[in-house]
């Protein structure tokens, strides 16, 4: 299927980002040349359905002209301009009027990135400076959860509950520290419900607080539904149950919306079909549809108003509020808004896909825990149902499967033993339907796979 000798010319100067790179050179890569809608090419000419969008990015589909168009319109007319030195360009106005007005009432204030990573590592500068320009310089401390993502700076990682990232660079970070994720299959004891779960593990943070003292605890930050964790969906009780623990304590709320921001939920923000408010939410990702790299850190009132005290904040990128970047971000929110795709995937397509996902999946007996909010799924490959036990060495049965799957032309990804998918909100159910029978047929191919596997294993033990 793949031509191997010219994939490997292509890893010949390229280091990957999250790749064993001797394998890359060994095996070679796949390279992608171009897309439409929900589709990507590969350089043999397959057709492949996205069901990742990307990186969790391309909420708006491949292929839309408009925003090219209007990239090349911004880049003849402005290409670059700072926002560092009392100036500023229309572009980038425009964009923080439209976020304004998408966000809820008390968010009127936007800081721009260029990704996921840096908006997470200018929350974390922001989170502490607004302590300090408020009287609490000791309340410093960042509390995130295992296996939450926050990307890949040093600030991002040590926040991120990545273990085998903090391995690497000497991580985390001073005054990071972590609580457990609300993954109610893995974590719940016998007998308890969705609901007390939720309970349960929204009150580690408030021990974690109790534990550390409030006055040292800057702010709790997650992922509304933790996305490369392996979308971990909390039950409804948690997030609520989280924000009265940080109001109870003084302490910070901050979602981090890089992948559910921009209508991935169902909503515009994830926040909003989880049901909380935080104080500061990051963004990246859909905000552009990963066009260009854009990201943007949401300011509430309060917040800004104690940053405003604080005098300078001394950050900033110099590509913060790119108008190339702002103007088709822009564009790429006005595209959800005026043809309604957010709310499409709310009354629609979400709840079909999540049928559909329960019939397509449920036939098959490694699979547990099948899940899904808006256009975001997931399923754990177990060893065994009834008794909930995973397979040995989380994560290389994901790898197995998602193998299978990309051969057979559809992207879907392992997180662990976490099987997920979160294709371009603008795909159809009769999308959802070809994407789902592929997936049958890759779960039969795997199960067959499996079940030689599990009987080799045990003849050889026996
Ligand atoms: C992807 C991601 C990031 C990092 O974004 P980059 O653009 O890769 O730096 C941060 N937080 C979450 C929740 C993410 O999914």
């Amino acid at each position: 299927m793949t031509k191997k000798t010219d994939n490997k010319h292509a890893v010949k100067h390229h280091l990957h980002p999250f790749s064993d790179n001797a394998q890359l050179k060994k095996h070679g890569v796949r390279m992608m040349v171009k897309a439409k809608g929900i589709y990507v090419y590969d350089s043999e000419g397959n057709e492949i359905i996205d069901g990742m969008a990307g990186l969790w990015c391309v909420n708006i589909g491949y292929g839309q002209k408009k925003l090219a168009k209007i990239a090349e319109k911004q880049m003849e007319v402005l290409p670059f301009y700072n926002t560092f030195f009392k100036t500023t360009h229309p572009a980038v106005i425009r964009l923080s009027e439209k976020l304004v007005e998408i966000t809820p009432r008390n968010f009127n204030h936007v800081f721009y990135t260029n990704s996921g990573s840096e908006s997470v590592d200018t929350m974390i500068r922001m989170v502490r400076h607004y302590w300090s320009s408020v009287g609490h310089p000791n309340k410093k401390i960042i509390i995130g959860r295992w296996n939450g993502y926050h990307g890949s700076t040093l600030g991002g990682a040590s926040l991120g509950g990545m273990k085998s990232m903090h391995e690497q660079g000497d991580l985390p970070i001073a005054n990071i520290v972590h609580i457990d994720q609300p993954w109610y299959y893995g974590l719940a004891d016998d007998n308890e419900s969705e609901e007390e779960f939720g309970i349960r593990a929204a009150n580690w943070l408030e021990e974690k607080i109790l534990a550390l003292g409030a006055d040292k605890i800057a702010a709790f930050v997650g992922e509304p539904i933790q996305g490369a964790g392996g979308v971990i969906i909390p039950p409804t009780t948690y997030w609520p149950r989280i924000e009265e623990i940080c109001k109870k304590y003084n302490i910070l709320l901050v979602a981090d919306e890089v992948i559910c921001g921009y209508g991935r939920t169902g909503n515009w923000f994830g926040f909003e079909t989880l049901g909380f408010t935080p104080d500061i939410f990051t963004t990246a990702k859909g905000l552009s549809s990963g066009y260009l790299p854009i990201g943007a850190v949401l300011v509430n009132d309060k917040v800004t108003e104690g940053l405003l005290a604080g005098g300078e904040f001394n950050h900033g990128f110099t590509y913060s509020g790119h108008p190339v970047a702002a103007a088709v971000a822009y564009e790429n929110l006005n595209i959800l808004d005026k043809k309604n795709i957010i709310e499409k995937v709310r009354t629609k397509t979400g709840p079909y896909l999540r049928k559909r996902w329960q019939e397509t999946f449920s036939k098959f007996k490694y699979v547990a825990d099948i899940r899904s909010e808006g256009l975001m799924c997931g399923f754990t490959l177990v060893k065994n149902r009834e008794t909930r036990e995973l397979f040995d060495d989380f994560g290389s049965t994901g790898l197995i499967c998602r193998d299978i799957f990309f051969k057979n032309n559809l992207i879907f990804r392992a997180c662990g033993d976490h099987m997920v998918a979160a294709p371009p909100l603008i795909i159809s159910k009769k999308e959802i339907d070809n994407m789902l029978a592929i997936a049958s047929a890759c779960m039969r191919e795997f199960e067959e796979m499996m079940d030689k596997k599990l009987k080799t294993d045990t003849d050889k033990a026996a």
